[in-house]
């Protein structure tokens, strides 16, 4: 008579990891363990930051050992994958458990065990998510993907929002590029637009850095934000220019602000705030690419003297005025 072992489950030993793989695109999902949060991203594992280091969650912002960033998904396939090893290891052990007696003599009756093949515990496979923007850090190199568009990096934690003003003023540098080969007419609606997408990608990331500080600060109008981040961080982030190149930076959003909102002729609120000597009332401004290609240098000096004291030095907002 065979006797029952269990050399299969033994082998098993009392860990069993199961290796979860990248997706086509090279990346691994993630997914914040905080209970608000649960964000969901991808990181493709070594890109960033050589050796064992914690995961940041890029919205929330929580530190935490990698290990606790599994998905939800991830840790049901890989329970699915324990279970399924474990029980064919018992149904392997059972097998050799299997012995068949004929019976002897007429009256003989014969006895047999069969393990019958069962239906295997099924294996729950997932995929991971599409996602909406895919940035590789200027600080530490991890490729990663988020929901949104900002972000803090997985590996080294710096927030991703000056690297994203950087590559949108470079599309807006491309964009005034292709000026020099485009009919007079279409070459002002590229400078127009050049400058609109300044002028949005300044108050996208501006608005995100003081979000992250919970102050509600818009960053269209240079002077009026100049005067709220004062107010609310007791910064004056247009330190970095000369007087002059501040001057020259408002009144070009000016510019962008007829432009959107008046067709582009100068109106009795441009000329107040501007005092442009060229302007005149009813007639059409004149915006050129160097105005805006300088304009671009003048906002990247701006939003990095604004990155600086408000995320990286992380400066702390002044409490409320008493009324
Ligand atoms: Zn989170
Ligand atoms: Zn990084």
């Amino acid at each position: 008579m065979s006797r029952f072992n269990t050399r299969d489950l033994d082998r098993l030993g009392n860990q069993v990891s199961v290796p979860i793989k990248a997706d086509d695109g090279g990346y691994l999902g993630r997914e914040c363990p905080v209970k608000e949060c649960l964000g969901y991203f991808k990181i493709t594992p070594g890109t960033g930051i050589k050796g064992p280091a914690p995961c940041h969650c890029p919205y929330c912002g929580h530190t935490g050992d990698q290990n606790t960033f599994w998905t939800q998904e991830q840790l049901d396939y890989a329970r699915s994958v324990v279970i399924r090893k474990v029980t064919d290891a018992i149904h392997q052990d059972l097998k050799s458990l299997e012995f068949e007696h004929r019976p002897v003599g007429p009256f003989g009756i014969g006895i047999s065990l069969k393990v019958q093949p069962g239906r295997p515990h099924p294996i729950k496979y997932y995929r991971e998510k599409q996602l909406e923007t895919e940035v590789v850090c200027d600080n530490c190199t991890l490729r990663y993907a988020i929901y949104g568009v900002f972000g803090w990096c997985p590996d080294c934690g710096i927030h991703n929002s000056f690297q994203i003003l950087a590559k949108n003023l470079e599309f807006a540098r491309k964009e005034l590029a292709l000026t020099e080969s485009a009919e007079k007419d279409f070459a002002d609606h590229l400078i127009g637009d050049a400058l609109e997408n300044v002028v949005s990608a300044f108050d996208g990331f501006g608005r995100e850095i003081c979000a992250r500080k919970a102050a509600d600060i818009q960053f269209q109008n240079l002077n009026g934000a100049r005067r709220r981040v004062q107010d609310v961080f007791a910064l004056d982030f247009a330190d970095v220019l000369t007087p002059q190149d501040w001057e020259k930076a408002c009144r070009v959003f000016q510019k962008r602000h007829l432009l959107a909102h008046k067709m582009g002729v100068v109106d009795e609120d441009y000329v107040k705030k501007t005092n442009d000597p060229q302007a005149i009332l009813g007639h059409k401004i004149t915006v050129t690419r160097d105005e805006v290609t300088a304009t671009i240098g003048l906002i990247e000096a701006l939003g990095k003297r604004l990155f600086d004291e408000i995320l990286r030095l992380g400066r702390a907002t002044r409490p409320p005025r008493p009324h």
